[in-house]
């Protein structure tokens, strides 16, 4: 397509790249989808076109309506950028601790923010459940009406993945790929891929990042700690990854994770959000079970810049005690003077 005609059409369809080093180091090729050349920066905006197109064909989003989200983030700006450009309001419920930068970009992209304390999903307060409450309040109250988009529970998410992202992975590898894993947020990019290529025979794989509920629930081994990665590290079955079964199940910590981010961009030129270098581990994690000679798939989730502050901050990291890499820190830089 030369022209597209809308924002819409600009979704999807990303490259895989190989990775060099992680392909190197295990003797695999291990290739990532760079969801991040979507035009929210992220993977997310094939979720919120799905979300979107589902609302308005059912009937339940009519021009000048408003969407309701709860969303670490990327949804948000998924879901803004694409009811933008369809005429669509946004509200968005994002937990405070979520990076500036993502928030700075929903207000760019004319979202009305609430903040709230980050609090576990049992609590009431938690921002999807507060998301809700919201909808069904503005659903009353705003004249064209309001929806809750529900990326957690509305299966229209993994829908945008069985139907794109999976036979896009398929068609760009002509169907030679042995293996395909990620982290999961709502289990949309996961069990969506799941269902175009685990029955093709692809190896399904789970990348849990610390402190994240799900490895228990897939083999019940504990998976204590925490991770500074924003977007992942689910406790629950939601209902995109209802049915969904894992053939491999890994535990990322950050101290793996993040050099992995650092690597890609110092070496490769990839400047990548945390989530991402959970997947790529976790692709190495896959490839070294499989053994070498194997393709794997991951997701390039979303673009670095969205974490400038946190991930790329070396106080921040210095507070975690997590790595810094060497050239974070270097101050022989240069900002040459313009030669007129
Ligand atoms: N990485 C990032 C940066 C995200 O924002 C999300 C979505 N919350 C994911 C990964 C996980 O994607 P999914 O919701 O499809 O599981």
């Amino acid at each position: 397509m030369a022209i597209y005609s809308d924002l819409a059409d600009a979704i999807g369809n990303t490259p895989l790249i190989r990775l060099k080093g992680p392909s190197e180091a295990t003797g695999c090729e291990i290739l990532g989808k760079a969801e991040f050349l979507n035009p929210g920066q992220s993977v997310k905006d094939r979720a919120a076109l799905f979300i979107i197109r589902d609302a308005v064909e059912r009937g339940l989003l009519e021009p000048g309506g408003t969407i309701v989200e709860g969303t670490a983030g990327n949804t948000g700006i998924g879901l803004s950028l694409v009811g933008a450009s369809m005429g669509f309001r946004s509200v968005i419920v994002i937990p405070e601790t979520q990076s500036q930068e993502k928030k700075d970009m929903l207000r760019l992209a004319g979202a009305d923010l609430v903040q709230v304390p980050a609090v576990p999903y049992k609590n009431v307060n938690n921002y999807v459940k507060y998301s809700g409450r919201l909808a069904e309040q503005l659903a009353r109250s705003e004249e064209h009406g309001a929806i809750w988009a529900n990326q957690f529970d509305n299966t229209a998410n993994r829908r945008g993945h069985t139907e794109t992202t999976g036979p896009e992975i398929w068609e760009q590898t002509g169907g030679r790929v042995d293996g395909f894993i990620c982290a999961v947020g709502t289990g949309g990019t996961l069990a969506g891929v799941a269902d175009a290529l685990q029955p093709r025979g692809v190896k399904i794989g789970l990348a849990d990042p610390e402190g994240a509920g799900l490895l228990k629930i897939y083999t019940g081994e504990e998976n204590p700690g925490d991770s500074i990665t924003e977007g992942i590290g689910q406790g629950r079955i939601t209902a995109n990854l209802d049915g969904f079964t894992p053939d491999f199940c890994c535990r990322i910590p950050d101290a793996e994770a993040l050099p992995v981010v650092f690597d890609l961009l110092a070496e490769e030129g990839l400047c990548l959000g945390g989530s991402s270098g959970v997947n790529v581990a976790g692709a190495m994690r896959l490839a070294r079970e499989l053994g070498p000679g194997h393709t794997i798939v991951t997701i390039l989730c979303d673009y670095g810049n969205r974490y400038q502050s946190k991930l790329f901050n070396p106080e921040f990291l210095a507070e975690k005690n997590l790595p810094i890499p060497q050239w974070l820190t270097d101050t022989s830089q240069r900002f040459l003077p313009s030669v007129f």
